[in-house]
């Protein structure tokens, strides 16, 4: 009885209270924030190692809430995971990154644009119409968008979700897996999957350079096999000298991380930055 009381009271809490108010509230806000124009997108450049050249652009998305200011993904898309919301703003993401690599095209003729899609998308047999439309609205080649997928979304892949990942090969459009090597990677899934890129997570990147052999050999397992399979390969989240020195060492040709760019606007890709 003594705990059943004591839980009856936590679940009353003013703080507890707040929370579930304003959670039903960031709902109802987020509703609109798609409508009422409050996403912005910022790109990333991902860098050729060798050279600098920017060979790609990340569009993460940003929401520009009316009270709370500019907030981070992680702060409302697993709300609009939970509610659906992940839809519209999926849909709204890709057309705004294609409209925006539209634009970059007489800076950086060659950079791709890259696009997150959410595990609720892929499962969706309209992602190819929607990818499809906003490429071809925006006059980008299929073969300038790349879609990143996580491992856990793949992992859910049924037969349908296969197919469909072949037929945006067919079309052009690059597939990359994202966060590689957190998930559930199998090797029997990469000859399944048609990918076309990896992207090293950061998580082992950012042990480059400490002493942990384990991360190293792990970044450089994943840039071979991803040579075997003939795969483009990325290192995520490279912040230091010491890491960029590390990736090199390693072989894998392009990376993403602070010490290239941080997220910024479309404006932004392509630029010489002082
Ligand atoms: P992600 O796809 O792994 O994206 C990379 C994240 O790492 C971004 O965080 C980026 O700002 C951050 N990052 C890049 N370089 C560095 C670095 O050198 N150091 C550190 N510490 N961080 C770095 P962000 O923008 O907060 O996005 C977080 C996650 O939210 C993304 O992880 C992605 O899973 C998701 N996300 C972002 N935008 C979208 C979107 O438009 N749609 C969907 N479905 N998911 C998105
Ligand atoms: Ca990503
Ligand atoms: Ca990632
Ligand atoms: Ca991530």
């Amino acid at each position: 009885a003594k705990a059943a009381g004591k839980s009856a009271y936590r679940t009353c809490t003013p703080a507890l209270r707040e929370s579930a108010v304003s959670r039903a509230e960031l709902i109802a806000d987020l509703r609109r924030a798609v409508d009422e124009d409050q996403l912005r997108l910022e790109f990333q450049p991902i860098v050729d190692l060798a050279t600098g050249v920017v060979r790609s652009a990340e569009a993460l998305v940003r929401w520009r809430h009316p009270r709370l200011g500019m907030l981070p993904p992680a702060k409302f898309l697993p709300l609009a995971e939970e509610t659906g919301l992940i839809l519209p703003i999926d849909r709204w993401v890709i057309h705004e990154a294609c409209r925006a690599a539209a634009t970059w095209r007489d800076r950086a003729p060659d950079a791709t644009v890259a696009v997150n899609i959410s595990a609720a998308h892929l499962r969706r047999p309209d992602l190819i119409a929607t990818v499809t439309a906003a490429s071809a609205g925006a006059g980008l080649a299929p073969r300038a968008l790349t879609l990143e997928l996580t491992e856990s979304a793949l992992i859910e892949g049924t037969d349908a979700v296969l197919d469909r990942l072949g037929q945006l090969r067919e079309l052009g459009i690059g597939i990359a897996i994202d966060d590689f090597g957190t998930g559930y990677s199998s090797l029997s899934y990469l000859h399944r999957i048609p990918a076309t890129e990896l992207k090293i997570d950061r998580s082992f990147v950012a042990r480059l350079g400490t002493d942990d052999d384990r991360a190293y050999a792990t970044v450089e397992m994943v840039t071979r096999l991803a040579g075997a399979f003939d795969l483009a390969v990325v290192a995520e989240g490279v912040e230091t000298e010491c890491q960029h020195a590390a990736v090199i060492a390693i072989g894998c040709p392009r990376g993403q991380g602070y010490l290239y760019g941080r997220p910024d606007g479309p404006d932004t890709v392509g630029q010489n930055r002082p």
